[in-house]
């Protein structure tokens, strides 16, 4: 049995990773400060006997001496845009930054592999397309992304630095949009915004002219990936993109939502936020060819699941501004 230890555990990746390593037998450690993530997510482990939940913000040091830590998997950061963007721009860049610290310095003392969840998003608008990992991208330092493009970027070097100074194991992954069970309804996403306003019969509310693309990842599929890396050859390190390759533009998924849940909700067109990349495909050939994996789920048959998770939440709904 391993002892694993997971940040950012009540949020929607989290939990669901929590749930699976669970239930493949691992002695669970989770971590969360409950900003955004939720304890309803992880009721259904929260009594098993493996199974830890520490109230904790991984910005302040954290402890652990009664168990040996055999792997972290540092997921803690608000992830939704309206999240990074509103009143945790600030800690949002402490989380990636401080947290990252902790954690290393964590997994140091524990000898433990970490695996650090990066994001497209440190590509910025980008200019290559689909995007490889040996793109650079192009972030804007100043805007409304910064906290979170910024922060990410920055966790990625720090990762480097332990790893080429410190001696420790680590794990990159660049996560691209993923959806599924356990989202945060009023979490501003796309598809959950999308999934709920077509329930409550609201408006659909695109951003811009909808045009802009991006690619959709379910769940499980990204779970198995999360899984495959952490315990894959100690040499690889990443960063390796993990995400479906199948790319949509944000006015298809409108459609396919619509057309999925009927009612009478109709398509309304706001501001596009500033900094909002304009497209979003990952090469998804290194995860392919190091760690066997490409994802099964199609979006028709993902968004179906999330669809049916979405109507057990719809008492939480609010109204998307
Ligand atoms: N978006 C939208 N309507 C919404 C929420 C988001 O049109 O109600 C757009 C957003 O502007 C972006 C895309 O959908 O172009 C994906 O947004 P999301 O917040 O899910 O993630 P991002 O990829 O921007 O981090």
């Amino acid at each position: 049995m391993k002892t694993i230890l997971v940040t950012g555990g009540t949020g929607f990746l989290g939990s669901n990773l929590c749930i699976r390593l669970i239930n493949e037998g691992n002695r669970v450690i989770c971590v969360d400060n409950n900003y955004t993530g939720r304890l309803s997510n992880i009721e259904s482990i929260v009594n098993h006997p493996n199974f830890l939940f520490i109230e904790h913000d991984i910005c302040d040091l954290l402890e652990i001496n009664d168990e040996k830590i055999d792997q972290i998997y540092n997921m803690a950061c608000p992830a939704s845009p309206p999240a990074y963007q509103g009143s945790y721009s600030i800690k949002t860049t402490k989380t990636c930054v401080l947290g990252a610290i902790n954690m290393l310095d964590l997994a140091k003392l524990h000898h433990a592999t970490i695996l650090q969840t990066s994001t497209s998003e440190i590509y910025g608008e980008p200019l290559v397309h689909p995007q490889v990992e040996s793109y650079r991208g192009n972030v804007n330092p100043i805007g409304i992304r910064a906290c979170y493009d910024e922060g990410k970027r920055c966790a990625e070097s720090l990762f480097f630095d332990y790893h080429r100074h410190e001696g420790v194991d680590i794990k990159v992954v660049r996560i691209f949009n993923t959806y599924g069970p356990n989202m945060d309804p009023n979490d501003g996403r796309v598809v959950s915004n999308f999934i709920c306003q077509a329930l409550s019969g609201q408006d659909i509310t695109i951003y811009g002219d909808g045009h802009q693309t991006r690619s959709f990842c379910y769940v499980d599929d990204l779970i198995e990936v999360l899984i495959r890396m952490m315990n894959s050859e100690k040499a690889f390190t990443g960063p390796v993109n993990i995400g479906n390759p199948g790319e949509f533009t944000i006015k298809e998924l409108a459609e396919m939502v619509v057309s999925k849940v009927g009612g009478s909700s109709k398509v309304v067109y706001k501001d596009l936020p500033s900094d909002d990349p304009t497209q979003r495909r990952p090469d998804i050939t290194l995860a392919k060819t190091k760690l066997d994996w490409e994802p099964k789920i199609k979006l028709d048959e993902g968004l179906d699941k999330t669809i049916a998770y979405f109507k057990t939440q719809i008492d939480q709904f609010k109204k998307v501004a």
